[in-house]
């Protein structure tokens, strides 16, 4: 039965003497994330390799900073002080007897596909960038291009380990723990019990929504962590949902002229493929992924040319252009793809 009760725990695993890193020469490729904000600084960085030493690293630092491949796009993985904990000792992986998958945070999901892929199997909301750890992603609620069919990270995430501020240890799984009526969850930290309100706000009703703390009545403890930055703990482990059957792809161009033809072609493909989803069987167009490209996406791409460099004729027939839509789509099919497509963008 769930209540809304966490308890937390004394961390466990081996320890080590933890080795703070203050060398400049060693910080410096750690000051700043992919959205490359100037101005990053941090007087250490530790990087434990069991849960036992992220709580130890937590109680000793005064600011801590999580960090997994540091490929933020918002500056939340840029330090600005305090003590730097990396993941990136955190890499054991294990197959569960369901089809899940235990992680620890530092694995990157590169690795985690690539081990999925070994036995036919699919983490479906991986996002662009593959070198991402399983615990940004989770800490971001990442979302890939595929967000349209399977939603974002956190509708695959069934348990968490968490080594919070206080150095003690959550352990989260999905359906456990709901908020009260009231709207609280107790935690409870040996003789110490603490009252949790969950934020009151209503979350907009869009599929991707990465600011702030997740928030619904009765939601699930583990939501509360998934998408919350690392503001409430160090992700240390998690058990990830998989497909047991990895869908074949492949990936279709198509350039519109003009913005309300390319709107109206996505809604009837949006159409068409939840369609697909909801008959028996699955048959019929199944696009899991809708992505715009524009012109400056496909010009910094070292690959290709700038559309200047193109004569009209060639940037029509790339979309390369300012003028055109260019949508890429994501199908996922069976052997006769070809005239289920047809058949498909025919009708829409
Ligand atoms: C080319 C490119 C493409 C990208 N495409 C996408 C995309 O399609 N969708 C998308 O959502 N994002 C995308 N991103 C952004 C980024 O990859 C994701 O946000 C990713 O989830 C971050 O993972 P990371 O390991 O790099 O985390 P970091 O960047 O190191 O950290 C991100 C945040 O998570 C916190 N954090 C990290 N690890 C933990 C942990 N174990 N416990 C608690 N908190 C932690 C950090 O403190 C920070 O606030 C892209 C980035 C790049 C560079």
């Amino acid at each position: 039965m769930s209540n809304s009760l966490i308890e937390g725990r004394t961390a466990a695993g081996p320890f080590t003497q933890l080795e703070s890193v203050t060398d400049p020469n060693r910080l410096a490729p750690h000051l700043d994330d992919a959205a490359h904000v100037p101005g990053g600084h941090a007087e250490a960085l530790i990087e434990p390799r069991s849960e036992r030493e992220v709580s130890e690293a937590v109680r000793a630092a005064k600011r801590v900073l999580a960090i997994g491949a540091q490929s933020s796009l918002t500056g939340g993985a840029t330090p600005r002080g305090g003590t730097l904990v990396s993941t990136a000792r955190l890499r054991a992986i294990a197959d569960l007897a369901d089809g899940r998958l235990r992680v620890g945070a530092g694995v990157t999901l590169a690795e985690i596909d690539a081990h999925l892929a070994r036995r036919g199997a699919l983490y479906p909301p991986l996002p662009t960038w593959y070198g991402a750890t399983i615990g940004g992603a989770i800490a971001t609620n990442a979302a890939g291009a595929a967000t349209f069919k399977y939603g974002t990270t956190r509708a695959w995430i069934d348990e968490l380990t968490v080594v919070l501020a206080s150095g003690d240890v959550v352990d989260l799984r999905r359906g456990e723990t709901t908020a009260s009526e009231q709207g609280t969850f107790e935690l409870q930290l040996g003789k110490q019990t603490l009252t949790i309100p969950v934020p009151r706000y209503r979350m907009p009703g869009v599929p991707k929504v990465s600011a702030g703390y997740f928030a619904a009545p009765r939601m699930d403890a583990i939501d509360l962590f998934i998408g919350a930055e690392g503001t409430l703990g160090i992700v240390t482990e998690a058990t990830l949902r998989a497909l047991t059957t990895r869908p074949a792809t492949c990936l279709a161009f198509m350039t519109l002229t003009d913005r309300s033809a390319a709107l109206e072609f996505v809604a009837r493909l949006r159409t068409e493929a939840m369609q697909t989803w909801r008959s028996p069987g699955g048959r019929g167009l199944d696009v899991s992924a809708i992505e715009h490209m524009d012109a400056r996406s496909l010009a910094i791409h070292p690959a290709s040319t700038t559309h200047s460099q193109l004569t009209p004729e060639e940037q029509l027939q790339t979309g390369v252009t300012d003028g055109y839509i260019r949508l890429s789509l994501g199908i996922e099919h069976e052997d006769d793809i070809v005239a289920d497509l047809r058949q498909a963008l025919d009708k829409a």
